[in-house]
């Protein structure tokens, strides 16, 4: 369905951008990752599904990065079809102990990076008359928890800025559409469960259950390779005129 077309994806060395990036990759879109840490091991995964791979390692805290990146890509491929803004970080604390430094991070991050990606691929979408702007929120783009102050201020943001984009566009063949997942057991969270567990003494799996039964009613995690499907179904001509939504995944948590 996406062969000859082209996926940049955001934060995508690791969990939901790296699912993200290989479901687009087995409807044949070729991928460029960008991320920290290994680079290799998600190259090699993306390639084995037969479509061609570029790497950029932009810090998306930095616009001046995120341009070259965008430039990078569009050199290598001709044009960035699918854009999925992934990238994030999370940080816990009450408002009045929250670093300041960790606050202008996660918005730096989780929210504006999204809006230089997004301005940045924006023209080239509109003059082919085609494009998927992806962004991935989260639940707390919906609701609020304590002690999540940036990310949710970040992700309500990021959900506000995709119906924006939308609106935009909406006349053309460019759409914008925002995915918002509950616990999905990435690194992101494995940090969460590992403060839960150490704070009150008890095993991974038990810190696991209590993590999800405070917030989330399936009692289950929701997996990259789901949310990767969703991704693919908001590139798919069924969903040509799905503008603007902020679709949870997240085991029935914002229906509370
Ligand atoms: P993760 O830690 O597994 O992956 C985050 C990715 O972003 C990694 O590839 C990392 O290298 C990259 N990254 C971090 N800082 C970066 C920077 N400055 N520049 C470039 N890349 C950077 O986390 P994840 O859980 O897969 O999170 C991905 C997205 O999904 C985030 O936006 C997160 O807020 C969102 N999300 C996660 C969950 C969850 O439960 N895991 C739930 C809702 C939303």
């Amino acid at each position: 369905m996406l062969r000859g077309k082209t996926a940049l994806v955001t934060g995508s060395t690791s969990g939901i951008g790296l699912g993200i990036a290989k479901a687009l990759a087995k409807q044949g879109a070729n991928i460029v990752l960008n991320g920290f840490g290994d680079v290799e091991g998600p190259k090699a995964e993306v390639a084995g599904l037969g479509v061609q791979v570029a790497y950029h390692g932009a810090d998306m805290s930095q616009p001046a990065e995120i341009e070259d990146m965008m430039k990078f890509a569009a050199g290598r491929f001709g044009r960035i079809d699918i854009l999925v803004n992934n990238a994030g970080i999370q940080h816990v604390a009450r408002i009045e102990n929250f670093p300041v430094e960790r606050w202008d991070a996660i918005i730096a991050i989780n929210l504006s990076s999204a809006f230089h990606a997004t301005r940045l691929a924006l023209p080239a979408m509109q003059a082919a008359g085609w494009g998927r702007i992806i962004n991935v929120a989260s639940v707390h783009g919906l609701v609020a928890s304590a002690e999540k102050s940036a990310y949710v201020t970040a992700k309500h943001g990021v959900v506000g800025l995709t119906k924006v984009t939308a609106l935009e566009n909406a006349t053309s063949g460019v759409t914008c559409n925002a995915i918002c997942p509950g616990w999905v057991l990435t690194p992101l969270v494995q940090k969460q469960v590992d403060a839960k567990a150490a704070a009150l003494g008890v095993s991974n799996e038990a810190a696991i259950k209590l993590l999800l039964g405070e917030k989330e009613p399936s009692l289950q995690f929701t997996t990259p390779e789901e949310l990767g499907e969703l991704a693919v179904f908001f590139c798919s001509p069924a969903a040509n005129n799905v503008r603007g939504v902020a679709w949870n995944m997240d085991g029935g948590w914002a229906a509370q």
